[in-house]
């Protein structure tokens, strides 16, 4: 086993190392609510199998976690649904854009894998079997608060509004899935309650709190609440490392080689499974629409930390 990392001064040396740089890269301005969030905030959470914590920068504002909880989302369907979901979204990486239509036509309607839009669409139908979209809302948000074990998360509803009111993209892909019969709800439902969960706002280390469970084989370890079987854990991760950054999935595994999931709004979630999870933000984007200085500043921490699903 290598040494214990001194994760205190790691994580003070990547804050300190990116500060310069703070502000790089692009924010989202398709959603005009992201635009608005200062592009210099930088925050950085580690949070280890033991419990302990270690911050950086803005690691305690919240911000809007966007596709970042596709991976959650995809946890709930798999625990309501089980493996029946498969029948309705790939698993294999996409190639393409988070909101890409290209292969919708070619492959029948089937998302290629959960983690770009239209597959986190069809899961979010899922969800809403059985239920209302604000019930379905209401079920989501406390599964998320029981995930990070912090009651105080909410939806920011001046983000749900203002992708509602700009989603013509989300819209076009969801009544294409309709036409092949892959949605079973109205579009403007499933799409309700699909922005309501990317608007979820969340500190890093909320964020990192809620990843806890896919470092612990299903579990997390500080609540010692079981959340998934750890062959559901692995599979997880497995669809993070593969197609959480889209197009930019095999140059994440590459540079950092953790499971990662990112969002528009500039973070990313981190496993270091057996070790910690992670959650940095910083707003700026590259051109995958993933966050620039985010990727930087995992890659320096699993090189410094020596954690990488992929050996020292
Ligand atoms: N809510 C965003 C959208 O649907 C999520 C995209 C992302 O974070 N990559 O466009």
């Amino acid at each position: 086993m290598p040494p214990k990392p001194d994760l205190k001064s790691i994580v003070a040396g990547i804050h300190a190392d990116l500060a310069p740089r703070f502000g790089e890269g692009k924010v989202a301005d398709y959603i005009p609510q992201l635009a608005r969030v200062d592009p210099r905030r930088f925050g950085l959470a580690v949070v280890t199998l033991e419990g302990e914590t270690f911050l950086a920068g803005d690691a305690e504002l919240p911000f809007s976690i966007q596709s970042i909880s596709k991976a959650l989302m995809l946890t709930l369907a798999l625990g309501r649904h089980g493996e029946t979901i498969w029948k309705r979204v790939g698993r294999e990486p996409s190639g393409s854009a988070f909101n890409s239509i290209v292969q919708l036509e070619a492959e029948s309607g089937i998302p290629r894998n959960p983690f770009i839009n239209a597959g986190a669409i069809v899961v979010t139908d899922t969800l809403l079997a059985g239920h209302t979209p604000r019930e379905a809302i209401a079920e989501i948000v406390r599964f998320v608060r029981f995930l990070a074990d912090e009651e105080g998360i909410v939806t920011d509803k001046a983000v749900a509004r203002s992708e509602e009111a700009t989603g013509d993209r989300n819209r076009a892909l969801a009544h294409f899935m309709h036409s092949f019969g892959t949605l079973k709800h109205p579009v403007d439902h499933v799409l309700g309650v699909y922005f309501h969960h990317c608007a979820l706002a969340m500190s890093c280390r909320q964020l990192a709190k809620a990843g806890l469970f896919l470092a612990n084989n299903g579990r997390n370890p500080v609540t010692g609440h079981s959340v998934i079987s750890s062959a559901r854990a692995r599979r997880i991760n497995a669809l993070m490392l593969t197609c959480g950054h889209y197009d930019g999935s095999g140059d994440f595994a590459y540079r950092v080689g953790l499971p990662g999931k990112s969002g528009v709004g500039g973070g990313i979630l981190a496993i270091a499974p057996g070790h910690a999870s992670i959650a940095v933000w910083s707003p700026g984007l590259d051109a995958t629409g993933n966050s620039l200085l985010g990727s930087i500043a995992l890659e320096m921490l699993a090189n410094r930390a020596g954690w990488s699903v992929f050996g020292h």
